[in-house]
């Protein structure tokens, strides 16, 4: 007979569970997540936290940061039958060489609308894992 004397571990909080789904790191955390089941829609609403400064996303210098950009989204993997997409309003950094530019995201590249997640799905929906194309050249 097994003997349960120890309580099971606590559930992480929704935004720790995602943030571990993600493989989000500092400054990068959640904020919030927001269900509509009517629309069957998932928004993950991703926040910078604590950081001074950020990595130019041309030379990778330390800048400061100058404002924010309007909130964008970024369409993502389904969570289960539910449209799921990150929401996050970036900061612009000033780099003394390449002027007012937005930071860079772990999750996405450029300005792409899809995750990176959500690309690798649909290359290997097109293609299959065994093609000789790589990711890159189909971005
Ligand atoms: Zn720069």
């Amino acid at each position: 007979m097994k003997n349960d004397t120890h309580p099971p571990p606590p559930l992480p909080s929704l935004g720790e569970h995602y943030s571990q789904l993600l493989g989000l790191v500092a400054p990068w955390t959640i904020r919030d997540v927001d269900l509509d089941v009517e629309k069957a829609t998932r928004d993950i609403h991703v926040v910078e936290e604590g950081a001074i400064t950020f990595p130019c996303p041309e030379c990778g210098a330390a800048s400061k940061g100058y404002d924010h950009a309007p909130t964008r989204r970024w369409r993502h993997l389904d969570t289960l039958q539910f449209t799921t997409e990150i929401v996050a309003r970036l900061s612009r950094i000033s780099c003394a060489e390449h002027g007012v530019k937005t930071i860079a995201v772990p999750w996405a590249e450029g300005s792409a609308r899809w995750t990176l997640d959500k690309l690798r799905n649909n290359f290997l929906v097109v293609f299959g894992k065994n093609s000789n194309c790589k990711i890159k050249t189909f971005l």
